[in-house]
């Protein structure tokens, strides 16, 4: 069976990749779509290239996962793909409340199946947002993020993290 992986993917961090790996090893085949919406744009941080970019280096190393992205209806994506099965991530009841709408909306409109995972308790915190947040200040997400996304953001905030490390003074001086 396959399953497709939806999500922005802003940049992906630990908790997408664990999650991903474990369903790769469950299914067949897992397309990680990158869901886009042209009026949205805006309001990422990184384009759609760049994470395109990022995701086929995040995903060198797994055969049986792909990158593909998509403007519109997921249920619409599913059908063209002939694809039935949805693979999502659940931190905490926070999220729960919002994929089982989605995934009942999904099953009622596509007749898409949602398969849900369970985030790692070590990554149950993470999330692209807090990331983005931490990586803006010039803070340190190496351990978050897959190295691509890390370098990613790196360049993104470049000018933040050269002034950061030029303002760490040692307790002596
Ligand atoms: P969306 O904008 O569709 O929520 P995201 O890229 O934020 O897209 O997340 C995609 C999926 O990955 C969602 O199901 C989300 O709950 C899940 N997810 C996000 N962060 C984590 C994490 N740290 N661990 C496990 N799953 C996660």
């Amino acid at each position: 069976m396959n399953a497709v992986f939806p999500g922005s993917f802003d940049p992906i961090t630990s908790g997408h990749m664990d999650v991903l790996t474990r369903a790769a090893k469950m299914f067949e085949h897992v397309t990680l779509t990158v869901m886009h919406n042209a009026r949205k744009q805006g309001k990422h941080l990184f384009t759609l290239e760049e994470r395109l970019e990022i995701l086929r280096a995040a995903t060198a190393h797994l055969p049986n996962v792909s990158v593909d992205s998509f403007s519109g209806l997921l249920v619409d994506y599913m059908r063209q793909q002939q694809k039935s099965i949805i693979l999502r991530g659940l931190r905490a009841v926070s999220d729960y409340e919002y994929e089982l709408q989605i995934a009942h909306l999904n099953r009622q409109i596509g007749d898409a199946e949602t398969v849900f995972i369970m985030a790692a308790t070590r990554w149950s915190f993470v999330s692209s947002s807090m990331v983005r947040e931490i990586a803006s200040y010039g803070g340190d997400v190496s351990e978050m993020v897959p190295r691509a996304s890390a370098e990613a953001l790196r360049a993104k905030f470049a000018d933040v993290y050269a002034e950061r490390s030029g303002q760490t003074v040692s307790p002596e001086s």
